[in-house]
């Protein structure tokens, strides 16, 4: 089976090589095929997103992703096609989404025993919509004095994102679709997004569906982590609300993620290139190893992608063998090793 794989940077190196090891020591063969991205697509095709690895990435249909350093208030792209026509992103993540027409971000968020102390039972899943809203970048300048943003919904994507939401409740057995807007203000693009998935879930009789406002949403996660199941919300909302939920049961570390498209898949874990603590080697790796685990579901191999959640868990909730950010002193290749030699023994 082929995989392409995106190193990223600052500490994506360090942790695709552990997600690597990891899915390898489930015993099957993969094909790793190296896909360039940023520096390194700059080195070999003068861009950071060339044609040629939008193309790589369409031939394999699955890939890795390392995060990718975003330089703040300067990150935009133009992606320029082979027919001519050229497209600006906001930034590098952005622009793979949209070039491969990726449009969901499946954010699984589950407690992990004492580390997630009192939200040990989160166990919710962010679907967050990644092809518009105000991270469609259209924004300007308007003299010195201001800027402004536009903020897109429109009905194919919101009930797109709001049929996969329903869809992937029913496939795996979770009861609960909830839609997080903030329709009381934003009546016309929030407004929409809730209407379309509440007509969307009229095809779903057999999964509940409510609606909570943003904030709210926040506050209640805080409060009470079981209120939430499945979550359909918009591109910012999930953003943030994705970030809130792995501070809940811990770290960032242990965040998977997905951006899935009609024909390509490209896993990647929730946090960024935390260029603070690249290179050290005590990166936690394992938002990138779930993130593989949810690949290996995708493809089909479900019973290998429980075999590396349950290494997973076990090694955490034993609390052996932790890295910094969980408050251990493991290292990265410390803590890859114990997943391997888990998944291997209990095979
Ligand atoms: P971005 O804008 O791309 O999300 P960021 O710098 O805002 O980047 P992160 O790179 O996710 O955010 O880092 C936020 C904090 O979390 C940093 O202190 C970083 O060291 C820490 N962090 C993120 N991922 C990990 C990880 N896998 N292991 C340990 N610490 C991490």
């Amino acid at each position: 089976m082929r995989i392409g794989i995106l190193k990223g940077n600052g500490i994506g190196p360090e942790i695709i090589a552990a997600t690597q090891q990891v899915l390898s020591a489930t015993g099957r063969t993969f094909e790793w095929v190296d896909i360039p991205i940023a520096n390194e697509a700059i080195a070999l095709h003068g861009h950071p997103l060339p044609q040629q690895t939008v193309d790589a990435l369409k031939a394999v249909g699955v890939a890795i992703k390392g995060p990718l350093i975003v330089d703040k208030l300067q990150g935009r792209l133009t992606c320029i096609h082979r027919d001519g026509t050229e497209h600006t992103y906001p930034s590098l993540n952005n622009a793979i989404r949209r070039e491969l027409a990726l449009f969901v971000n499946p954010r699984p968020i589950r407690g992990m025993g004492t580390i997630s102390g009192r939200h040990n039972s989160l166990d919710m899943v962010i679907m967050r919509e990644i092809t518009e809203d105000v991270y469609i970048g259209w924004e300007h300048q308007i003299g010195d004095i201001a800027a402004e943003a536009i903020k897109l919904t429109t009905r194919i994507a919101a009930e797109r994102v709001a049929r996969f939401s329903f869809e992937f409740a029913r496939k795996n057995g979770r009861r609960r679709v909830t839609c997080v807007h903030k329709a009381n203000v934003l009546n016309y693009t929030d407004g929409l997004f809730l209407r379309c998935c509440r007509k969307v879930a009229l095809e779903f009789p057999d999964i509940a569906f409510d609606d909570c406002m943003i904030d709210a949403a926040c506050y209640h996660v805080v409060k009470d982590p079981a209120r939430f199941d499945v979550i359909c919300t918009s591109n910012q909302y999930g953003d943030i609300f994705s970030d809130l939920g792995a501070g809940l049961i811990g770290s960032l570390g242990l965040a998977p993620g997905a951006n899935i498209g009609a024909d390509v898949a490209v896993f990647e874990a929730s946090h960024g290139a935390a260029p603070d603590i690249a290179g050290q080697g005590i990166a936690n790796p394992i938002a990138l190893i779930l993130s593989g685990a949810l690949l290996l579901r995708h493809v089909g191999l479900a019973e290998d992608a429980l075999r590396v959640e349950k290494a997973v868990r076990h090694i955490v909730i034993t609390g052996c063998m932790l890295t910094p950010d969980l408050g251990g002193i493991s290292t990265t290749q410390q803590i890859t090793d114990a997943i391997c030699a888990e998944i291997i023994s209990t095979s």
